[in-house]
Parts: C-alpha cells; structure tokens; sequence
C-alpha cells in the first residue's frame, strides 16, 4: 500500500479556506518559514480512500472475534458512545466553577460509588488513566499507610510468578524491590512459598484473581491472612474483574486496595492505544491517601472538590479520563444489578465451552478444562510432534479474520495462547473458531513446517518481530 508521500501530486490541493474576515496580521519576518512545508498534496477523495484502506487493514471487535487473553476484548454497545458524546459531557472545561458542572460530578459520584459496591471498598479515585496507572496509585497508597505508621522498613511487594508484567514494573517505579512467589501444581500461590517470603520487609502482595491462568484461587482468604499477619497489605489487579462481578468481591476476598480497568470490563473501545482508565479503589483506612480532589457532596446536595491533607498528590492531570467513566457508568447503569452478574456468568460460561470444545480438538490445556473467563492452551506437545508453535497458531488464525489469542503469556506456560472469549460472542461465532482451531491441528499434523509461513492472505506476511520492536521504520524519508 502506498503511502500519502508517495501518493502526493505536486500542486494538488484541497482550497477549502474561506475568504478572510478578519484584519491580517503581519508576523516578524524571523517567525515565517522559508520553505513550504513538504505536506502531501492529494485531492479530498483520495485522502478518503487512503484512510479507508488503512482502516480496513486493521482488525477490531466490529471486524469479528478478538480472544486476547486478559485484555476482554468484549462488545462496547454504542449506547454508550451515545451517552459520552452528549454536549453536557463534551462541551465543558477542566477549570470550570464546579456550580457549573454538578451533573459531570454526579456522574463521577455514582460511578465511583457503583464500583465500590462491586468491588466491595469504602473509597475511590477516578483519576489513573490505566490498569497500570492504578496499580502505580495503589502501591504508592500502600507505601503512605506504612510510613504515616513509621514503618520505613516494608520495601518488598510480592508478586506471583504468574502475574502480568505491569505488576512488577509499577512495584519498582513505586520505589519497592519485588519478591516473585511461584505458584503450585494448580496454579494458585504456593502457599508454603509465600509463608516463607513474608516478613517485617514485606509492603504488601499484589495479586489477580482469578489469575492470568484463567484459574479463581481458592486459599484466596489464607493468602490474604498470612500477608495481613506479616503486616503487609493486599492489592487486587483487577485486570480480570469480568470473570466475578457482580458474584465476588476483592474488598470480601481480604483485598484493601483494587484497580479496575475502565476500558476492559466496564466496556471501552480499546487495544489501539485509546484512553483507558484505571480507577483505585479503597477501604476507608487508606483512603486520606488517594490523590485529590475527591467528588464531596455537601449537606446540601452540592458536589465539590476536596483534597486531603495526607493525599499522595495527583497521578494524573485533572480528574481522570472523565469520557471513558461516563462509558462505564452508561455501562453499569444499562446492565444493573441482574445484568452484571449475568454478563461474568456468560464470560465464564463462554470460556469453559471453548475450552472443553478445543480440548476435543486434541489441543492440551495444562491446567485442566475448568476455568473462569479465559484459559491458556499449551501448545508444547503440538510443536513437539508437528514443530507448529503457538506463534504458528496464532498467525494462521489471521487468515480466517480471527485476532489471535495472547501468546507466550503467562510465562510459566512456554507455548501459551491465552483465550478470553468474553460473554458478549454467541455460541456460533465459539463455533467457528473451534472449526478454524481444530483445521489449524488438522494442518499442522499434516505438514507442520508449512504454517511457520502463515499468515499466508493478509497484506503483510510475518514481520520479523524483534526488528519491528527494535527498529521501527516510522517516518517517510524524504529524497
Ligand atoms: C491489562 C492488564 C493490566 C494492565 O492494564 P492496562 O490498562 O493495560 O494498563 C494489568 N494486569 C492484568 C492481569 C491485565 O490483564
């Protein structure tokens, strides 16, 4: 596909400026350019079709189904968008008096309190932008607690070996050092391990549940016991909060901090690097420390900003990504009381008749065919009797208009692919990719080697991974 430089033609352009109005203004010679600016020139139409073929190369939840494992790559109904783009969400400023906005607060207010009843909290914070953002505000909330205590010795947060890369990456930019505890045969913590590994050092542990296995851990309230008599706290990743809203809650589970990630379970548009958000929620003891301004609501009814004296500061500008709470509120308000649960009733039902369906299929799933939301396959036993890889697997799947599952994560299954249908895919679409999965076995028994060169009918082939990381080829070079 040609680029817009390549496609430019000298002198061809959109003259689409009115006629000027308003007095012109002559700038100091030293501020003009010298040169044009080298701008591709194309007619309006063709820019249209330039964009139109780029979008059609890409591939989202409207394009067909999207399993990528851990990130809940659900249906956003357009209610939603609807609900964010009224003018009274859209047309205010950040600086605004907040007379002039008590319906925006309210609407932060409600979600704020929906979200601490579905994560069992006493307080909440819209502004972390991200999942990862979350944990950052949480660990630094944890960090506070201990040192208003005086405690400057808890520096360690332990992290299961299972978890997902941002867990030990926000540990360490919150100033801790990580402790990795292993999990056990069923892929829980390793209890005994985790006996061992707390101490007077340990801040706290940071944990999903159910974990990146796709596997809810039963010794959840043990685990959260033996951090608690350590004197750490606990920190729920609340990446994968699908598989149990509305059924359980971190806050019950033992949990005194969470993040929930906005974009994922409480449906956004997301995976191309969109606005996400990472809301923190709190029980009561920590929550002088959540970043400010709080939404207070006066005796009057009146809702304003308040900050806390012992408030960690901002994380963030203003009040969060204030569109992508309302998305989620719109969401929560649609489905209710009956529909929250319902929705993580069918994410897990989902997932467990993909995951006994491809079981059949012969592919192996080390954990067993119980599951929560998602699952991992191991495709180590197909690489060693065919050489087809997960990677194989997955770019294969390309051709048949299907995102991959995540691959080679969680990193204690070598050969992963980690599926997360999510409940919002009917029983047809599961179907097709079971046909499509198990033809993807059937070529891989018949000649293995082939599939290292799929996918074999999209635009492009099969990039060479590390270069494309290392060495991005981002800029037109000009002659
Ligand atoms: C997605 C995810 C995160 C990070 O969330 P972002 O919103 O992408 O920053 C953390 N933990 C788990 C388990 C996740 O799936």
């Amino acid at each position: 596909m040609k680029l817009l430089f390549e496609r430019s033609v000298a002198g061809r352009k959109q003259t689409l400026f009115p006629e000027l109005d308003v007095p012109e203004v002559k700038y100091d010679e030293a501020l003009l350019r010298r040169e044009a600016p080298r701008l591709p020139q194309m007619a309006e139409v063709d820019l249209g079709r330039h964009y139109t073929e780029l979008a059609k190369q890409t591939h989202g939840v409207n394009d067909g189904f999207y399993p990528l494992g851990s990130c809940t790559m659900k249906y956003n109904p357009r209610v939603n968008e609807q609900v964010a783009a009224l003018p009274g969400f859209t047309d205010i400023h950040p600086l605004q008096p907040t007379a002039t906005v008590q319906g925006c607060l309210r609407a932060m207010r409600e979600l704020e309190g929906m979200l601490q009843e579905i994560c069992g909290m006493d307080a909440m914070t819209l502004q972390p932008a991200a999942g990862a953002h979350g944990e950052y505000t949480g660990l630094l909330l944890i960090r506070a607690h201990h040192l208003a205590h005086g405690d400057t010795a808890r520096t360690k947060i332990i992290v299961p070996d299972s978890a997902h890369g941002t867990n030990p990456a926000s540990a360490v930019m919150a100033g801790f050092t990580v402790v990795a505890v292993p999990s056990n045969a069923e892929g829980g913590v390793d209890l005994d391990a985790l006996r061992a590994a707390v101490g007077p050092d340990t801040a706290g542990l940071m944990l999903t549940n159910p974990n990146t296995l796709g596997l809810f851990d039963p010794n959840i309230v043990e685990i959260c016991q033996i951090v608690h008599e350590a004197g750490g706290l606990c920190y729920y990743d609340g990446a994968n909060l699908n598989a149990v809203m509305g059924h359980a809650r971190p806050g019950d589970m033992g949990f005194d901090c969470v993040h929930v990630n906005l974009h994922k379970t409480f449906s956004t548009p997301h995976g191309g690097g969109g606005p996400g958000s990472g809301p923190v929620g709190c029980k009561a003891f920590l929550a002088p420390y959540l970043p400010g301004p709080q939404v207070v609501e006066g005796e009057d009814g009146t809702l304003a900003f308040a900050y806390s004296d012992q408030s960690v500061g901002k994380v963030r500008s203003f009040y969060g990504n204030f569109l992508v709470a309302v998305r989620a509120l719109a969401y929560i308000l649609t489905l209710g009381r009956e529909g929250i649960p319902e929705a993580s009733t069918g994410a897990v039902l989902n997932a467990n008749y993909l995951a006994h369906r491809l079981a059949e299929v012969g592919y192996t799933l080390p954990y067993g065919e119980r599951c929560m939301h998602e699952f991992v396959i191991d495709c180590g036993p197909l690489k060693a009797e065919t050489g087809a890889s997960a990677m194989d697997v997955a770019k294969r799947l390309l051709d048949f208009g299907i995102h991959p599952p995540t691959m080679y994560f969680p990193l204690i299954v070598h050969e992963a692919l980690m599926v997360e249908p999510t409940e919002t895919e009917s029983r047809e679409t599961l179907d097709e990719f079971v046909d499509m999965m198990a033809r993807i076995f059937a070529e891989a028994h018949e000649d293995g080697e082939r599939l290292h060169g799929a996918p074999f009918d999209c635009p492009i082939g099969r990039p060479d991974e590390v270069t494309a990381a290392r060495k991005p080829h981002l800029r037109y070079e000009f002659e």
